[in-house]
């Protein structure tokens, strides 16, 4: 080969890498573009083209030095915030101990309706409210989550 030739013309750059990308040996790139294996091995690595670093090392190291706290800790902030006991819809979750009518119903009485109103056994769920809300601590929660699923509804 005349030494004034270059060995690299821009068409057979691109060929090695995209041989090189494809996975080739570098004795099948060599005989892919026709240059000698060393041309290949020595134009590679001035184009900084290696296989010699094997990055699965360098992962698996990577993953022995991950903290695997994180994933925890994460889960465990999501049990926390799923952790709170969700009372039934109906409010059978909820013991109403003190059931009482509506003539009977007074600041010392949680007035969520138990079943619907002019049925014959509705009446008023009696427990001791928490201070300053109509509910005793069960429908308080209650009537926050529906008041916070209709937001969520007309969004
Ligand atoms: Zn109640």
């Amino acid at each position: 080969m005349p030494a004034n030739e270059p060995t690299w013309t821009t068409e057979r750059i691109e060929l090695l890498k995209i041989h090189f990308s494809a996975g080739l040996s570098c004795r099948e790139i060599a005989g892919e573009i026709g240059v000698s294996r060393n041309a290949v091995i020595g134009k590679l690595s001035r184009l900084n083209l290696t296989r010699e670093k094997k990055p699965e090392i360098r992962r698996a190291s990577s993953k022995t030095n991950r903290p695997r706290s994180v994933p925890r800790l994460q889960y465990r902030i999501l049990r926390k915030l799923f952790a709170e006991p969700v009372p039934a819809e109906d409010g059978e979750a909820i013991h109403s101990e003190r059931h009482c009518s509506l003539l009977e119903l007074s600041e010392e009485r949680c007035r969520w309706p138990i079943n619907s109103p002019g049925e014959e056994d509705f009446c008023f769920c009696g427990n001791r409210p928490l201070g300053g809300l109509p509910y005793c601590a069960g429908h308080s929660r209650l009537a926050y989550q529906a008041s916070s699923r209709q937001r969520v509804a007309r969004g």
